[in-house]
């Protein structure tokens, strides 16, 4: 289809131009485990990445074995991941999906989805509470290092205002980019629409007078963004740690 032949073109202009941009992102060579992926991802929520990743480190420090996760209180999980925010409820969540785990495959374990195609594994995931495309997509990306492109709030908003798609929910251009991004590169696109997201394209006020894609973008407000660049005191260094390269 001309579309998809357009749109497949305009996600090559977009990974080269972050790639020059934000440097091309690297995945640490050992593998996370998918389990400890999952509860890091749930973590992650309605927070930013410097607190997960602290709530992360103080619950592994608490539990270190995902079965004393499962045996302790939820009142006990809550406190080692307060800072996180949302702790009672995480901790229940976290509960609930590692006795699901416990009793779907007989030990607090995701190697299963080691032999799954993607399809049937994003399923799998997702019929655990809580977890929806987006903390299932990244589990099969950073822990399974398969092909798939994890779309969040970020993502969503960039690929939209590019005019790579036309979507109203982050679940919406998940569908819609699956067959547009190149075998071997959703690791590098995602990683840096993330970071350009949190820098450059940010959900209010975007720096377009800093933007790299100034001339394929397609948001009308580009032009009254013009004016608003990256001070110089910033660099695109920064926003460089994401919670599940540190898992
Ligand atoms: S021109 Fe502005 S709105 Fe468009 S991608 Fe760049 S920063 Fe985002």
């Amino acid at each position: 289809m001309a579309y998809d032949d357009s749109a497949r073109a305009k996600v090559g202009v977009i990974i080269g131009a972050l790639e020059e941009l934000l440097g091309v992102p690297k995945q640490k060579r050992e593998h996370p485990d998918p389990v400890e992926l999952l509860i890091a991802t749930l973590l992650s929520q309605h927070t930013n990445d410097r607190n997960s990743h602290r709530a992360f480190v103080s619950l592994k420090k608490e539990f270190p074995d995902w079965n004393d996760v499962l045996a302790a209180p939820a009142k006990r999980i809550a406190s080692a991941i307060r800072i996180g925010g949302m702790a009672d409820q995480k901790s229940l969540r976290i509960k609930e999906i590692l006795r699901v785990l416990k009793k779907r495959y007989g030990s607090v374990d995701l190697s299963v989805l080691r032999d799954m195609d993607v399809d049937r594994g994003l399923e799998e995931l997702q019929s655990l509470k809580g977890v929806g495309v987006k903390t299932a997509a990244c589990v099969f990306l950073f822990s399974l290092r398969r092909e798939v492109f994890p779309v969040d709030t970020h993502v969503h908003r960039v690929l939209n205002r590019l005019g790579v798609v036309t979507t109203k929910t982050p679940e919406k251009t998940f569908r819609e980019m699956r067959g547009l991004v190149p075998p071997g590169t959703s690791y590098s696109l995602h990683t840096n629409l993330i970071r350009f997201g949190r820098l450059i394209c940010r959900a209010q006020k975007p720096l377009c007078g800093s933007c790299p894609l100034y001339t394929v973008c397609e948001f009308p407000g580009k032009e009254e963004g013009r004016s608003r660049t990256l001070p110089s005191s910033r660099t695109p260094g920064e926003h460089r740690f994401m919670l599940l390269d540190n898992v």
